[in-house]
């Protein structure tokens, strides 16, 4: 099956299905998290740059709501879809459990080519599409923050719809803003941070050090281009990364300071002087210690993941590996940190800009890192635990983690008919 056959949503209720039959899942609760709460489409006419309107097709879906308000990215990619919507939403939910924050699973998304439209057409796309979804988010019921596509002015531009509407100042109602909006230090390079962090982790699982480890990346966005440099940092060697426009290689080690300057200036990896051009797909099976997948979904399927070298794949994207391709990495003994755990820095970061917002108390750059290391370290001991505990692949232990909390919560909350 290729990569564009695969329906994420269907592959996040066949990861579902395993884990809740592992863990004995009462039936109704199965029932209740296979479909998500509330899904929404919503048409938005926007005046081009040229006089000509255009109608976009917007979504946003909360997927459960019983720990918390929904919370998730908005996504501007040509490929959106509904279903893909529902499964990032699912997986905000589980997410959300895993690092153990008080929130749901929402997330949101607008069939458009980000790359093709003006400031002035972004902004216009985005005040519409808030000003049609007003209804469902705000501080206490849904909180967006940036995805793929968008990013911290889009962010702003959500706070200020949705605050001319509301005619009052509620700076929480969206994450990943600008500083000078009450955003949180350290957001930024939140989701790469959590990479680098649970990254760590899994080499120690493996008793080894992450200095001198190498690593490929495929997505060179703010998941994958943070990830990269602070992986750097740490020591590793990064022999490897790609973006949608094409692959490159260093086997001696990339000058990631070089490289970063050269992606400001270009807007891409290709054609960087000090590594040679690789066959993108290549990437995924190129021998190295550490995978970092950080672009989009179904990368990694039943195809390539027999080839894969990597003995540690953590998962920066979202929904990165196919169901199929699970049992076979797990055959060759390959460690997956799952994306809901790998990539859930971002959404622990956001927690913390909420909690500043709401507090109206900022807290310093350390304090904001110091936390994320506590909550992203508990979030992999206990995700390792419940994997060892049921014997099972760490995607299924994540499952499960995150299945027992939101039913824990569910059941003392009862159903509501
Ligand atoms: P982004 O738009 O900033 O970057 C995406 C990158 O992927 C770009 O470099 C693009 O060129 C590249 N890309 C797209 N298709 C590709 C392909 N087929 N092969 C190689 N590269 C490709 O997006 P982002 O925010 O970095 O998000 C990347 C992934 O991480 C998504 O799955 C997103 O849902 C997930 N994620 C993001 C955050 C966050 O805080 N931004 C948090 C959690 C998860």
């Amino acid at each position: 099956m290729s990569n564009a056959q695969i329906n994420p949503y269907e592959a996040m209720q066949a990861s579902l299905r395993v884990a809740s039959e592992l863990y004995g899942l009462d039936d109704a609760l199965f029932k209740v998290f296979m479909a998500p709460t509330r899904s929404m489409i919503v048409s938005l006419p926007v005046l081009m740059d040229n006089g000509q309107w255009e109608v976009f097709t917007g979504y946003r879906v909360q997927h459960n709501l019983t720990r918390g308000p929904a919370k998730g990215g908005i996504r501007y990619d040509m490929n959106v879809t509904l279903d893909e919507v529902k499964a990032m939403a699912a997986w905000m939910t589980w997410k959300t459990a895993v690092v153990d924050v008080p929130f749901g699973g929402g997330k949101g998304g607008i069939v458009c080519d980000p790359n093709r439209l003006s400031m002035g057409e972004k902004e216009r796309l985005t005040r519409r599409y808030i000003a049609e979804i007003m209804d469902i988010i705000g501080p206490d019921r849904d909180v967006p923050a940036q995805d793929m596509g968008t990013d911290a002015q889009t962010m702003a531009w959500v706070l200020d719809t949705y605050n001319m509407h509301v005619r009052r100042t509620e700076n929480a109602v969206v994450t990943g803003k600008p500083l000078s909006l009450g955003g949180s230090l350290g957001r930024n390079e939140a989701t790469g941070r959590g990479v680098l962090i649970t990254a760590r982790e899994a080499m120690q699982r493996l008793g080894k050090p992450l200095a001198g480890a190498t690593v490929a990346v495929q997505g060179f966005g703010n998941v994958g281009s943070q990830a990269t440099r602070l992986l750097h940092e740490a020591g590793a060697r990064i022999i490897a990364v790609s973006d949608s426009k094409g692959a490159i290689k260093n086997d001696r080690g990339l000058d990631i300071h070089a490289l970063l300057k050269h992606v400001s200036e270009t807007k891409t990896v290709t054609g960087f002087k000090g590594a040679e051009a690789m066959d993108p797909s290549a990437l995924l099976t190129h021998p190295v210690d550490i995978l970092v997948p950080a672009a989009t979904e179904n990368q990694i399927t039943e195809d390539n993941a027999p080839k894969v070298r990597a003995k540690i794949i953590v998962e920066g994207a979202n929904g990165p590996t196919a169901p199929a391709a699970d049992p076979i990495l797990q055959e060759n003994g390959v460690l997956v940190v799952p994306d809901i755990l790998a990539n859930a820095g971002g959404v622990t970061v956001s927690y913390f800009e909420w909690v500043q917002n709401r507090q109206g108390f900022y807290w310093r750059e350390r304090e904001v890192n110091e936390r994320l290391v506590d909550y992203m370290t508990h979030a992999f001991q206990a995700t390792f635990a419940t994997t060892d505990k049921y014997k099972t692949n760490p995607r299924i232990g994540a499952y499960i983690l995150a299945l027992d909390r939101v039913a824990q919560a569910m059941k003392y909350r009862g159903f509501y008919a």
